[in-house]
Protein backbone atom coordinates (compact mmCIF):
# COMPACT_ATOMS: atom_id res chain seq x y z
CA UNK A 1 0.00 0.00 0.00
CA UNK A 2 1.21 3.31 -0.65
CA UNK A 3 0.30 6.30 1.32
CA UNK A 4 0.34 9.42 0.51
CA UNK A 5 1.67 12.06 2.81
CA UNK A 6 1.09 15.66 3.39
CA UNK A 7 3.87 18.30 5.19
CA UNK A 8 2.01 20.05 7.77
CA UNK A 9 2.31 23.46 6.01
CA UNK A 10 -0.36 21.39 3.33
CA UNK A 11 -2.74 20.84 5.96
CA UNK A 12 -2.67 23.94 7.67
CA UNK A 13 -3.77 25.50 4.28
CA UNK A 14 -6.71 23.46 3.91
CA UNK A 15 -7.91 24.20 7.54
CA UNK A 16 -6.73 27.94 8.03
CA UNK A 17 -9.59 29.05 5.76
CA UNK A 18 -12.15 27.49 8.14
CA UNK A 19 -10.30 28.92 11.62
CA UNK A 20 -11.52 32.80 12.69
CA UNK A 21 -9.08 35.71 12.47
CA UNK A 22 -8.64 36.31 16.08
CA UNK A 23 -7.15 32.77 16.30
CA UNK A 24 -3.90 34.13 14.18
CA UNK A 25 -3.04 36.83 17.21
CA UNK A 26 -1.14 35.89 20.18
CA UNK A 27 -3.07 35.52 23.48
CA UNK A 28 -1.37 37.11 26.43
CA UNK A 29 -4.44 36.04 28.58
CA UNK A 30 -2.56 32.50 28.95
CA UNK A 31 -0.26 34.69 31.15
CA UNK A 32 -3.14 34.61 33.50
CA UNK A 33 -2.80 31.18 34.39
CA UNK A 34 1.03 31.19 34.26
CA UNK A 35 0.75 34.00 37.10
CA UNK A 36 -1.50 32.02 39.20
CA UNK A 37 1.14 28.97 38.84
CA UNK A 38 4.17 31.45 39.62
CA UNK A 39 2.22 32.76 42.88
CA UNK A 40 1.49 29.00 43.99
CA UNK A 41 4.54 27.89 43.28
CA UNK A 42 6.29 30.58 45.34
CA UNK A 43 3.54 30.54 48.18
CA UNK A 44 4.36 26.38 48.71
CA UNK A 45 8.32 26.98 48.40
CA UNK A 46 7.74 30.03 51.21
CA UNK A 47 5.70 27.18 53.53
CA UNK A 48 8.16 24.43 53.30
CA UNK A 49 11.11 27.17 53.56
CA UNK A 50 9.59 29.28 56.59
CA UNK A 51 7.58 27.19 58.84
CA UNK A 52 8.46 23.72 60.24
CA UNK A 53 5.72 21.60 58.80
CA UNK A 54 4.86 17.97 59.37
CA UNK A 55 6.03 16.03 56.62
CA UNK A 56 2.79 14.92 55.36
CA UNK A 57 2.29 18.60 54.38
CA UNK A 58 5.53 18.98 52.87
CA UNK A 59 5.07 15.82 51.01
CA UNK A 60 1.53 17.32 49.67
CA UNK A 61 2.56 21.05 49.00
CA UNK A 62 5.95 19.56 47.15
CA UNK A 63 3.67 17.48 44.99
CA UNK A 64 1.46 20.85 44.19
CA UNK A 65 4.63 22.46 43.71
CA UNK A 66 5.46 19.42 40.74
CA UNK A 67 2.19 19.90 39.12
CA UNK A 68 2.58 23.71 38.68
CA UNK A 69 6.00 23.21 37.31
CA UNK A 70 5.03 20.74 35.08
CA UNK A 71 2.42 23.18 33.76
CA UNK A 72 4.23 26.10 33.71
CA UNK A 73 6.49 24.24 31.10
CA UNK A 74 3.86 23.30 28.84
CA UNK A 75 3.22 27.42 29.26
CA UNK A 76 6.28 28.18 28.35
CA UNK A 77 6.37 25.79 25.53
CA UNK A 78 3.72 27.93 23.97
CA UNK A 79 5.20 31.22 24.79
CA UNK A 80 8.80 30.09 22.56
CA UNK A 81 6.46 29.30 19.91
CA UNK A 82 5.39 33.21 19.91
CA UNK A 83 1.21 32.27 20.43
CA UNK A 84 1.45 34.30 23.87
CA UNK A 85 3.67 37.50 23.01
CA UNK A 86 4.56 38.93 19.95
CA UNK A 87 8.08 40.76 20.99
CA UNK A 88 10.69 38.27 20.80
CA UNK A 89 13.00 39.85 24.05
CA UNK A 90 9.74 39.68 26.17
CA UNK A 91 8.82 35.70 24.44
CA UNK A 92 12.30 34.82 25.43
CA UNK A 93 12.01 36.05 28.95
CA UNK A 94 8.62 34.91 29.78
CA UNK A 95 9.82 31.48 28.14
CA UNK A 96 13.27 31.74 30.18
CA UNK A 97 11.01 32.04 33.77
CA UNK A 98 8.57 29.30 32.69
CA UNK A 99 11.19 27.31 31.87
CA UNK A 100 13.39 27.56 34.78
CA UNK A 101 11.88 24.64 36.94
CA UNK A 102 12.90 22.63 33.73
CA UNK A 103 16.12 23.56 33.47
CA UNK A 104 15.99 24.97 29.77
CA UNK A 105 16.82 27.88 28.56
CA UNK A 106 14.45 30.01 25.75
CA UNK A 107 17.11 29.60 23.11
CA UNK A 108 18.08 26.07 23.20
CA UNK A 109 14.86 25.34 23.46
CA UNK A 110 13.51 27.11 20.27
CA UNK A 111 16.65 25.73 18.14
CA UNK A 112 15.99 22.23 19.20
CA UNK A 113 11.88 21.90 19.43
CA UNK A 114 11.04 24.48 16.97
CA UNK A 115 13.48 24.54 14.19
CA UNK A 116 14.57 21.22 14.56
CA UNK A 117 11.87 18.48 16.33
CA UNK A 118 9.22 20.29 14.50
CA UNK A 119 10.67 20.91 11.18
CA UNK A 120 12.07 17.05 11.12
CA UNK A 121 9.61 15.29 13.65
CA UNK A 122 10.17 11.43 12.99
CA UNK A 123 12.82 11.96 10.42
CA UNK A 124 15.31 8.76 11.54
CA UNK A 125 18.57 10.94 11.53
CA UNK A 126 16.89 14.49 11.77
CA UNK A 127 14.70 14.86 14.70
CA UNK A 128 16.56 14.43 18.05
CA UNK A 129 13.31 13.50 19.94
CA UNK A 130 12.63 10.44 18.00
CA UNK A 131 13.32 6.87 19.15
CA UNK A 132 16.27 5.05 18.00
CA UNK A 133 16.16 2.50 14.80
CA UNK A 134 17.52 -1.28 14.66
CA UNK A 135 20.73 -0.24 12.65
CA UNK A 136 21.52 2.21 15.18
CA UNK A 137 21.25 0.34 18.02
CA UNK A 138 23.14 -2.40 16.07
CA UNK A 139 25.98 0.04 16.40
CA UNK A 140 25.87 0.65 20.26
CA UNK A 141 26.93 -2.26 21.76
CA UNK A 142 26.80 -1.14 25.26
CA UNK A 143 22.85 -0.08 24.42
CA UNK A 144 22.08 -3.58 23.47
CA UNK A 145 22.98 -4.95 26.64
CA UNK A 146 19.92 -2.91 28.10
CA UNK A 147 17.73 -4.72 25.24
CA UNK A 148 19.08 -8.07 26.45
CA UNK A 149 16.68 -7.82 30.12
CA UNK A 150 13.72 -9.30 30.25
CA UNK A 151 10.78 -6.99 28.44
CA UNK A 152 8.78 -6.27 31.26
CA UNK A 153 12.28 -4.94 33.53
CA UNK A 154 12.79 -3.04 30.09
CA UNK A 155 9.56 -1.29 30.10
CA UNK A 156 9.83 -0.51 33.96
CA UNK A 157 12.71 1.67 33.60
CA UNK A 158 11.60 3.11 30.74
CA UNK A 159 9.10 4.26 32.48
CA UNK A 160 10.80 4.88 35.66
CA UNK A 161 13.56 6.90 33.14
CA UNK A 162 10.40 9.29 32.35
CA UNK A 163 11.47 11.12 36.52
CA UNK A 164 14.41 12.59 34.81
CA UNK A 165 14.47 12.18 31.56
CA UNK A 166 13.48 15.70 30.59
CA UNK A 167 16.33 17.25 32.46
CA UNK A 168 18.57 14.56 30.95
CA UNK A 169 18.15 15.32 27.02
CA UNK A 170 17.58 18.35 27.71
CA UNK A 171 21.39 18.41 29.00
CA UNK A 172 22.20 16.13 26.29
CA UNK A 173 20.66 18.89 23.57
CA UNK A 174 22.62 21.63 25.21
CA UNK A 175 25.69 20.44 24.53
CA UNK A 176 24.39 18.83 20.87
CA UNK A 177 23.42 22.59 20.02
CA UNK A 178 25.20 25.01 21.74
CA UNK A 179 28.01 24.15 19.18
CA UNK A 180 26.04 25.86 16.59
CA UNK A 181 25.27 28.85 17.74
CA UNK A 182 27.13 31.79 16.50
CA UNK A 183 30.40 32.39 18.60
CA UNK A 184 28.54 35.98 19.64
CA UNK A 185 25.37 34.13 20.65
CA UNK A 186 27.13 31.29 22.52
CA UNK A 187 27.57 33.22 25.74
CA UNK A 188 23.68 33.45 26.13
CA UNK A 189 23.02 30.43 25.62
CA UNK A 190 25.34 29.13 28.03
CA UNK A 191 23.82 31.55 30.70
CA UNK A 192 20.58 30.47 29.87
CA UNK A 193 21.38 27.28 30.65
CA UNK A 194 23.92 27.34 33.77
CA UNK A 195 21.86 30.46 35.54
CA UNK A 196 18.54 28.00 36.44
CA UNK A 197 21.16 25.30 37.46
CA UNK A 198 23.59 27.55 40.09
CA UNK A 199 20.04 28.89 41.33
CA UNK A 200 18.68 25.43 42.23
CA UNK A 201 21.87 24.03 43.48
CA UNK A 202 22.38 27.47 45.14
CA UNK A 203 18.71 27.51 47.07
CA UNK A 204 20.53 24.64 49.25
CA UNK A 205 22.69 26.56 50.97
CA UNK A 206 19.39 29.17 52.38
CA UNK A 207 16.99 26.05 53.10
CA UNK A 208 18.91 23.09 53.98
CA UNK A 209 18.99 19.60 52.15
CA UNK A 210 15.48 18.62 53.80
CA UNK A 211 13.85 21.41 52.68
CA UNK A 212 15.40 21.99 49.10
CA UNK A 213 14.46 17.98 48.64
CA UNK A 214 11.07 19.27 48.85
CA UNK A 215 10.99 22.59 47.38
CA UNK A 216 13.50 21.40 44.24
CA UNK A 217 14.34 18.01 44.15
CA UNK A 218 10.28 16.10 44.30
CA UNK A 219 8.53 18.79 42.75
CA UNK A 220 11.21 18.27 39.73
CA UNK A 221 11.01 15.04 39.63
CA UNK A 222 7.45 14.98 39.21
CA UNK A 223 7.62 17.74 36.59
CA UNK A 224 10.06 15.35 34.46
CA UNK A 225 7.25 12.80 35.21
CA UNK A 226 4.32 14.90 33.82
CA UNK A 227 5.87 16.06 31.00
CA UNK A 228 7.55 13.21 30.09
CA UNK A 229 3.97 11.30 30.55
CA UNK A 230 3.03 13.84 27.52
CA UNK A 231 5.91 13.88 25.20
CA UNK A 232 6.55 9.95 25.04
CA UNK A 233 2.94 9.27 23.70
CA UNK A 234 3.47 12.25 20.96
CA UNK A 235 5.11 10.12 18.59
CA UNK A 236 6.54 6.88 20.30
CA UNK A 237 4.22 4.76 18.62
CA UNK A 238 3.83 6.65 15.03
CA UNK A 239 6.12 5.33 12.65
CA UNK A 240 8.86 7.36 10.96
CA UNK A 241 7.85 8.94 7.90
CA UNK A 242 9.08 10.40 4.16
CA UNK A 243 7.24 13.52 4.57
CA UNK A 244 6.59 15.59 7.87
CA UNK A 245 3.17 14.62 8.08
CA UNK A 246 1.52 15.28 11.67
CA UNK A 247 -1.79 12.86 11.01
CA UNK A 248 0.99 9.95 10.26
CA UNK A 249 4.01 10.95 12.73
CA UNK A 250 1.84 12.14 15.67
CA UNK A 251 -0.71 11.29 18.02
CA UNK A 252 -3.24 13.34 19.95
CA UNK A 253 -4.48 11.72 23.46
CA UNK A 254 -7.48 12.93 25.41
CA UNK A 255 -7.49 13.85 28.72
CA UNK A 256 -10.12 14.71 30.94
CA UNK A 257 -11.63 18.59 30.07
CA UNK A 258 -10.33 19.93 33.66
CA UNK A 259 -6.87 18.47 32.97
CA UNK A 260 -6.58 19.83 29.27
CA UNK A 261 -7.43 23.63 31.24
CA UNK A 262 -4.68 22.81 33.64
CA UNK A 263 -2.24 21.78 31.00
CA UNK A 264 -3.08 24.31 28.61
CA UNK A 265 -4.48 21.35 26.06
CA UNK A 266 -1.05 20.24 25.93
CA UNK A 267 -2.81 16.86 24.54
CA UNK A 268 -3.78 18.24 21.25
CA UNK A 269 -0.22 17.73 19.64
CA UNK A 270 -1.37 16.38 16.38
CA UNK A 271 -3.10 19.79 16.40
CA UNK A 272 -0.08 21.87 17.58
CA UNK A 273 2.36 20.07 14.72
CA UNK A 274 0.01 21.21 11.98
CA UNK A 275 -0.53 24.60 13.71
CA UNK A 276 2.65 25.51 16.26
CA UNK A 277 2.14 29.18 15.61
CA UNK A 278 -1.37 29.55 16.96
CA UNK A 279 -2.57 29.08 20.46
CA UNK A 280 -3.72 26.06 21.76
CA UNK A 281 -6.76 27.75 22.94
CA UNK A 282 -7.80 27.62 19.11
CA UNK A 283 -6.87 23.35 19.50
CA UNK A 284 -10.30 21.74 19.86
CA UNK A 285 -11.58 23.76 16.91
CA UNK A 286 -8.51 22.34 14.56
CA UNK A 287 -9.74 18.90 15.92
CA UNK A 288 -12.93 18.99 15.02
CA UNK A 289 -11.65 20.31 11.25
CA UNK A 290 -8.87 17.70 11.40
CA UNK A 291 -11.94 14.93 11.97
CA UNK A 292 -14.39 16.51 9.61
CA UNK A 293 -12.31 15.77 6.86
CA UNK A 294 -9.54 12.70 7.42
CA UNK A 295 -11.06 10.94 9.97
CA UNK A 296 -9.42 8.07 9.29
CA UNK A 297 -5.95 9.49 9.51
CA UNK A 298 -5.76 10.85 12.84
CA UNK A 299 -4.75 8.93 15.38
CA UNK A 300 -6.36 9.47 19.03
CA UNK A 301 -6.98 7.45 22.14
CA UNK A 302 -7.04 8.57 25.70
CA UNK A 303 -4.06 8.86 27.51
CA UNK A 304 -4.26 5.79 29.92
CA UNK A 305 -3.94 3.83 27.03
CA UNK A 306 -1.53 5.40 24.97
CA UNK A 307 0.68 4.76 28.08
CA UNK A 308 -0.36 1.31 27.96
CA UNK A 309 0.51 0.38 24.58
CA UNK A 310 3.79 2.40 25.64
CA UNK A 311 4.34 -0.37 28.00
CA UNK A 312 3.61 -3.37 25.83
CA UNK A 313 5.74 -2.29 22.93
CA UNK A 314 9.04 -2.00 22.19
CA UNK A 315 10.99 1.40 21.42
CA UNK A 316 13.29 0.66 18.31
CA UNK A 317 12.04 1.05 14.81
CA UNK A 318 12.22 -1.42 12.14
CA UNK A 319 12.03 -0.79 8.24
CA UNK A 320 10.82 2.66 10.21
CA UNK A 321 7.18 1.34 10.22
CA UNK A 322 7.19 -1.03 12.95
CA UNK A 323 8.60 -2.27 16.80
CA UNK A 324 10.83 -4.91 17.27
CA UNK A 325 12.04 -6.55 20.21
CA UNK A 326 15.21 -7.36 18.91
CA UNK A 327 15.80 -10.51 21.93
CA UNK A 328 12.97 -11.63 21.11
CA UNK A 329 12.80 -11.43 17.81
CA UNK A 330 9.22 -10.24 17.62
CA UNK A 331 7.82 -7.00 15.39
CA UNK A 332 4.88 -4.71 16.32
CA UNK A 333 2.96 -2.62 14.09
CA UNK A 334 3.15 1.00 15.06
CA UNK A 335 0.16 3.76 14.78
CA UNK A 336 -1.54 3.46 10.99
CA UNK A 337 1.00 0.72 9.98
CA UNK A 338 -1.15 -2.28 12.34
CA UNK A 339 -1.04 -1.40 15.82
CA UNK A 340 -4.46 -1.81 17.73
CA UNK A 341 -3.68 -0.54 21.23
CA UNK A 342 -6.58 -2.39 22.07
CA UNK A 343 -5.17 -5.81 21.23
CA UNK A 344 -1.42 -5.45 20.68
CA UNK A 345 -0.01 -8.59 19.29
CA UNK A 346 3.24 -8.76 17.79
CA UNK A 347 4.70 -10.93 14.70
CA UNK A 348 7.91 -13.33 15.00
CA UNK A 349 10.50 -12.26 12.36
CA UNK A 350 9.88 -14.30 8.78
CA UNK A 351 11.55 -15.01 5.85
CA UNK A 352 11.25 -12.05 4.10
CA UNK A 353 12.86 -10.18 7.69
CA UNK A 354 16.11 -12.30 6.91
CA UNK A 355 16.25 -11.17 3.40
CA UNK A 356 16.97 -7.80 4.96
CA UNK A 357 20.00 -9.15 6.90
CA UNK A 358 17.72 -9.25 10.32
CA UNK A 359 18.56 -11.38 12.94
CA UNK A 360 17.78 -11.94 16.44
CA UNK A 361 20.49 -10.28 19.15
ZN1 LIG B 1 6.13 16.89 18.83
ZN1 LIG C 1 5.98 22.66 19.95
Amino acid sequence: MNKEFHSFGWYASKVSPHMPKKAFKPVPGRLLGGLAYLLITITGMLAIGVYDLPFLANTAISFVIGTSFAAMGFLGHEILHGTVVKKAGLRDLLGAVFFFPLLTGPRLWRKWHNMTHHVHTQHEEKDPDTWMSKDELDKKPALKLIYRLPFSVRAFLEFFSLCFLFTLHSTRMFFTYVKEFQPKKRGAVWIQFLVPWVVWIGLVFFVGITNWVFIFLIPHLIANAMVMGYISTNHRLNPYVPVNDPLANTLSVTVPKWIDVLHFNFSYHTEHHIFPSISSKYYPLVKKHIKDNWPSLYHEMPMSSALKALWKTPRVYYNGKELIDPQAGLVYGSLGNGLDPEAIEPRSLNESDAKNGIKQA
